[in-house]
């Protein structure tokens, strides 16, 4: 499958970057590791008249502390200095985890942050060359005006795949935006809007360029589970992740959060409110689970069936709170 041709713009500093973004927002994708991007333009998924190629600007990169409130990341550090980071393996570990998880080490080694919480979502139907999806029928995503997955529906349903968010979603993240009219700040629970096609809240002439985790959740224990068909390299068909922070051996804040079995990564509802003061056990973690697989809401959008998707997100849950608790 060969590349659609586009104009590759190389800005080497965030100002040039902007200025490409004011000028060209109309037909123009950021390339950041290409991990996806370039697979789905392979696929005619996108079709930019301009890349704008962000792999030169230096101060997007790096994991910084900052004295006293938290760490900061520059949108396009590789997953594989999140993975081995010794800061955030210490401070922050459900996110190391997470990161660890994403694709191969390869991928790992050129994809970003920031495109992993960019990321595109995922349909059996969508995520397919040029000549299948003539072949089976476009859909609303891409040239179509129906849902095989939802037929009758005039909603997209495709699942947001990526590891890392459901893990920053748990920690509280905020990410920074910039943009020709300057920068802004969202938490990360409000940069996804829930629709399948136009997943996140981000203009076409903005950018991401951090990602902040506050010093609240530092040293919260933290674990991550994935359900994927091949170990070694599959995106995720569920995800979960569990932050605690414990005392006197009762739970004194936690958060819950699910990827890949809904058009966004969600925080459970009603988890840290099951959580707090409370002392774990099976009993305990079991109702967490029952809660995660009432927000999990997977439909045909992967390989593997829903039901299972939706169970093994109950089961991963209860491990996965067991054990934060344990940890
Ligand atoms: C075989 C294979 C397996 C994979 N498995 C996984 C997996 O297990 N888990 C997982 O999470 N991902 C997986 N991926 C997807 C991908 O490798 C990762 O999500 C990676 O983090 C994407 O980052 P990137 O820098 O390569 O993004 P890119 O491909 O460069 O960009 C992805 C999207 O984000 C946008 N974007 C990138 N950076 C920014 C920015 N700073 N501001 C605004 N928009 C931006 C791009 O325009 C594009 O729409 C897999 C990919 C492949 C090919
Ligand atoms: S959920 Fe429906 S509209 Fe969305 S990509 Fe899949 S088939 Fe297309």
């Amino acid at each position: 499958m060969s590349l659609p041709q586009f104009k590759l713009l190389r800005p080497r500093t965030l100002d040039q970057a902007v200025a490409h973004l004011a000028n060209h927002s109309n037909n123009l994708r950021i390339l950041a590791g290409g991990t996806d991007l370039i697979p789905s333009m392979r696929q005619k998924l996108f079709e930019p008249e301009y890349l704008l190629d962000i792999r030169h600007i230096a101060e997007l990169k790096g994991i910084r502390e900052q004295q006293g409130s938290g760490v900061a990341i520059g949108a396009l550090t590789p997953l594989a200095d999140i993975e081995h980071s010794a800061l955030l393996k210490k401070r922050y570990p459900v996110l190391s985890e997470a990161a660890s998880t994403v694709a191969s080490p390869v991928l790992r080694n050129m994809g970003t942050i920031g495109g992993n919480i960019c990321l595109d979502t995922r349909c059996l139907w969508y995520n397919q060359s040029l000549t299948w999806r003539k072949a089976c029928g476009f859909c609303i995503k891409k040239d179509g005006d129906l849902c095989h997955v939802a037929p009758g529906g005039t909603k997209c349903w495709a699942a947001f795949s990526g590891d890392t968010p459901p893990a920053l979603l748990c920690l509280n993240a905020e990410v920074e935006v910039i943009g020709p009219y300057g920068s802004r700040c969202i938490p990360l629970r409000e940069f996804y809007t829930g629709l399948g096609d136009n997943y996140r809240r981000l203009q076409p002439n903005e950018l991401l360029t951090r990602v902040f985790l506050p010093e609240a959740t530092a040293d919260y224990r933290g674990i991550y589970r994935k359900l994927r068909v091949r170990g070694s390299i599959d995106y995720p068909l569920a995800g979960v992740a569990v932050v605690m922070k414990g005392s006197n051996g009762h739970v004194a804040d936690a958060r819950v959060a699910l990827t890949a079995v809904n058009p966004a990564p969600v925080l459970v509802k009603g988890a840290r409110e099951a959580l707090l003061e409370k002392t774990v056990d099976e009993a305990l973690a079991e109702t967490v689970g029952d809660l995660a697989a009432k927000t999990a809401k997977p439909l045909t959008t992967s390989a593997l069936t829903p039901e299972y998707r939706r169970e093994m997100i109950r089961v991963f849950t209860k491990r996965a709170v067991l054990a934060a608790a344990r940890n």
